[in-house]
């Protein structure tokens, strides 16, 4: 299969939307029904191992129950370790080879943004909803992948289907250098027709979304630098304006003159005075000054996150003149950019894969799926694969207040994610079956 031909191809299972479901799929979607209970049991078992990033034993472990998974349905599995170096716990890849038909690519993770020690119960069951750490961010959506994968099994359909699947170890707190971290990722985005991820599903305005544009997340540094001199020259042109007020020059210059639909960056930290230094690995900035010194030195840490490489390129751009033209007399500024999750810009393609899972979904009785506004959705991993095959994020389990205390997940919509993504997946695998 051409990978050039996947959007010919999405623009043909479109059109051929029925509102009713084959015979393999009612089957499909009974199978996922049947295993509700053994969804939820493998879930508690994967939310009950810590597994925050920075636990590589814990990210393992959980790799491990999903890896059992895995190879009872036929794929070949393996772990694929990271350097030393990097103190992550490396990713899990499965392969199902179907033998022709297009290839999809599924991604999920395995680490959580609960460390050791967090003081949010691992597993905490509340009527028909689950709280607990990482119950929807992600192992959630992991579970519906392999339920989904589970009940294409079981009807025979998954034996001539040809799947990818990448759990990452590290996507909460991404290894450095970035290049090796996302490399396995890279390539089976490469030689994928689609990528589907399972990333926690939001409802907007009372409908499910899923995403096909995410925004980049970068950052930036703005370092300052001015004369010290005693207060009562400030303004002078002997003693200059000093680096705070240069650094309050720019920060409302970004304001004024950057902005613009899709876009945002926000200064997180500013500090200045007479010396100044910052902490990386814990995030803390120390300042010493007097209010009768002028600052020598100012610094502030930024994010930036766009929609595409041009609007990122004009940002930077724009922020870049402000930073080195109409400098405060006495004072010079330098700011530098990183790139950690490159954009993933709406493309037609995308929005008819995304119309596809719509359809499955309204076939199945389920409503339709909408779109969501990248501007609610922060980076993630798909991003990574993006450019090189037509990717969705979204597809994965329904909670509330991901990343926080109380984050947790409503039970039902793992079974209706299961249904829609087994549906999916089986469409896109089995082109010429309808
Ligand atoms: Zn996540």
């Amino acid at each position: 299969m051409l990978k050039t031909s996947s959007l010919a191809l999405l623009l043909g299972l479109a059109g051929v939307a029925q509102a009713q479901l084959s015979d393999t799929e009612r089957n499909l979607v009974a199978a996922v029904r049947e295993q509700a209970p053994v969804a939820l049991a493998l879930l508690e078992r994967s939310v009950r191992i810590n597994s925050g990033t920075l636990h590589p034993e814990g990210v393992r472990a959980v790799g491990d129950v999903f890896r059992a998974e895995l190879d009872l349905l036929g794929f070949s599995t393996r772990w694929i370790e990271m350097p030393a170096a990097m103190k992550r716990a490396g990713h899990l890849v499965a392969t199902h080879e179907g033998g022709t038909g297009p290839r999809v690519l599924l991604l999920g993770h395995l680490d959580t943004v609960f460390e050791q020690g967090s003081s949010v119960p691992l597993w905490e069951r509340q009527g028909d909803r689950v709280r607990g750490q990482g119950v929807n961010d992600m192992k959630g959506g992991d579970v519906i992948m392999i339920e989904a994968l589970r009940a294409l099994k079981r009807v025979g359909a998954l034996d001539d289907a040809t799947v990818d699947v990448m759990f990452t170890g590290d996507e909460e707190r991404t290894g450095a250098p970035l290049q090796v971290a996302r490399a396995d990722m890279v390539a089976l985005g490469r030689r994928a027709d689609y990528a589907l991820s399972f990333e926690g599903s939001s409802k907007h305005d009372g409908v499910d979304t899923v995403s096909i544009s995410r925004r980049s997340s970068g950052g930036w540094v703005l370092r300052v630098k001015a004369k010290p001199a005693h207060s009562m020259g400030v303004f002078s042109a002997q003693s200059g304006y000093g680096a705070i007020y240069e650094t309050a020059r720019i920060l409302n210059a970004f304001r004024e003159q950057v902005v613009e639909p899709s876009l945002t960056f926000n200064p997180g930290l500013v500090f200045g005075g007479t010396d100044v230094s910052y902490a990386g690995d814990t995030a803390t900035a120390t300042a010493f000054g007097k209010s009768n010194v002028i600052a020598r030195e100012a610094e502030v840490l930024g994010d930036l996150r766009y929609l595409s490489q041009e609007q990122g390129e004009r940002a930077r751009g724009k922020m870049q003149a402000i930073v080195s033209e109409g400098n405060l007399p006495g004072s010079t500024a330098t700011i530098s950019f990183s790139e950690s999750y490159p954009p993933m810009p709406p493309t037609e393609a995308g929005r008819k894969l995304a119309e596809l899972y719509s359809t499955v979904s309204s076939d199945a009785g389920l409503g339709p799926v909408g779109i969501l506004d990248p501007a609610f959705r922060g980076a993630g991993d798909v991003q990574f694969v993006a450019p090189y095959t037509v990717a969705i994020d979204g597809l994965g389990a329904q909670g509330r207040g991901a990343h926080t205390d109380d984050e947790d997940l409503e039970i039902a919509s793992i079974e209706r994610g299961a249904v829609r993504a087994a549906l999916l997946i089986y469409r896109l695998t089995h082109p010429g079956a309808r």
